[in-house]
């Protein structure tokens, strides 16, 4: 147990970011606190991510190229030989052999493919695969004897004393529990942001209510260096709709098809790709496409969309959308690609402030 007003590391945000970095910290030893905005695992986008978890596969060099290409020549090679050289250990690490995560595949795993990969390489749980990572990561760090979890406690402020960063202040007081308007102060040796990203800036976002970016705003008011927050992801095949809900590209990769009002499959006068190029190339010409026909479907037709995808054909029915007829989508905000600087470790500009997951302005994300 850990005095929460003092701790060896102080993790703001529990989606997969903040908890992978509080067990790589309870695991050396440290004291860890994870204060989390979240009142249940699906206020984060950890918990709706869909379509699955890229993995190197025998061939970490096909994976860099096609990142390296899909970020539009933007991303940081050293950054992306980090990610491609750790994560094969980290997935079976931590994802299998920890979190026993049930991937699909009867005898070795069931790779999907998306667009923008070059092969099939994508780890999934049915098509909803984050769901069955947080839940199990969340369990686990509750067990864990160095982690204590405060969860609806949102992080207001970092404390900063001569430019290093020695804590943050909470909304609720991590002993008691009261709330408190102007804060409760959590000293820290190392804190970690893990905030997640922007959607609910936007009118449309696949992101979950509460996505406001407040640790890229409280790094950046505590002098930190914040880079690319111009480079936002939008996802093409969004259910067009004022509350929209992400069709994953998952469904493309299984063979669906993108047609415009006329009934038009569009995509390869776009790119040799078509349906499978980089997610901005969809995006602009899911776009381009309605602006001059007035809709865009996804055709699942070519596919057995309710036994391949059921969580998604039970949206479509939640929502009243005949999937068989073509399912209206439109671009939407997705992901943050900037955030506050790192380097290949998540240490910031700033002393003792490390910042993970989509707040973090990586370097593999690129344009
Ligand atoms: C619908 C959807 C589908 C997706 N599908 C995929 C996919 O198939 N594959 C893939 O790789 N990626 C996918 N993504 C992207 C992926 O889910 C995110 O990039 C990833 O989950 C981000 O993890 P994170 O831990 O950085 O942020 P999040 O999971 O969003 O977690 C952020 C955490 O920070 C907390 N928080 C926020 N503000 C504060 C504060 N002030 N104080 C304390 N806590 C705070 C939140 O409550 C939350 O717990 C998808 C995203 C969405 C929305």
């Amino acid at each position: 147990m850990t005095d929460a007003t003092t701790t060896d590391v102080l993790v703001l945000g529990s989606g997969i970011a903040g908890c992978g970095a509080a067990l790589a910290a309870a695991r050396e030893g440290a004291s860890v606190l994870v204060a989390t905005k979240a009142q249940q695992p699906a206020d984060a986008s950890t918990d709706w991510a869909q379509g699955g978890i890229a993995t190197t596969r025998d061939d970490p060099e096909s994976l860099k190229r096609d990142i390296l290409a899909a970020g539009d020549g933007e991303a940081d090679p050293e950054a992306v030989d980090a990610l491609v050289g750790d994560a094969a250990a980290a997935v079976e690490d931590v994802l299998v052999d920890t979190l026993g995560v049930p991937f699909d595949g009867e005898e070795g795993f069931d790779y999907a493919r998306e667009a923008a990969h070059s092969a099939a390489r994508i780890l999934h749980v049915d098509a909803a695969t984050g769901h069955h990572i947080l839940g199990p990561f969340l369990r686990h760090l509750d067990a864990h004897e160095n982690i204590d979890m405060l969860e609806d406690a949102a992080a207001l402020d970092l404390i900063t004393d001569e430019g290093a960063v020695t804590g943050a202040l909470l909304d609720r007081n991590p002993r008691t529990g009261d709330r408190a308007e102007t804060g409760v102060p959590v000293f820290a040796g190392s804190t970690v942001l893990a905030t997640g990203g922007i959607g609910d800036l936007y009118r449309r976002s696949t992101n979950p209510r509460g996505s406001t970016g407040d640790g890229v705003a409280m790094a950046a008011l505590a002098g930190a260096d914040v880079t690319d927050a111009e480079y936002v992801q939008f996802h093409p095949t969004a259910y067009d709709d004022a509350d929209p809900f992400l069709v994953s590209e998952a469904v493309r990769g299984e063979g669906a098809l993108l047609r415009n009002a006329d009934g038009e499959r569009f995509m390869p006068d776009y790119h040799e790709d078509a349906e499978l190029a980089p997610r901005d190339v969809v995006a602009r010409a899911v776009a381009a496409e309605r602006d001059a026909t007035g809709e865009v479907r996804l055709d699942v037709s070519p596919l057995a969309f309710a036994e391949e995808f059921p969580g998604l054909a039970e949206a479509c029915a939640d929502r009243g959308v005949d999937w068989e007829t073509g399912i209206p989508v439109a671009p939407c905000e997705h992901f943050l690609c900037g955030g506050v600087a790192v380097d290949t470790v998540g240490r910031t500009s700033l002393d003792r402030l490390f910042a993970v997951g989509e707040c973090a302005r990586t370097g593999v994300h690129g344009a």
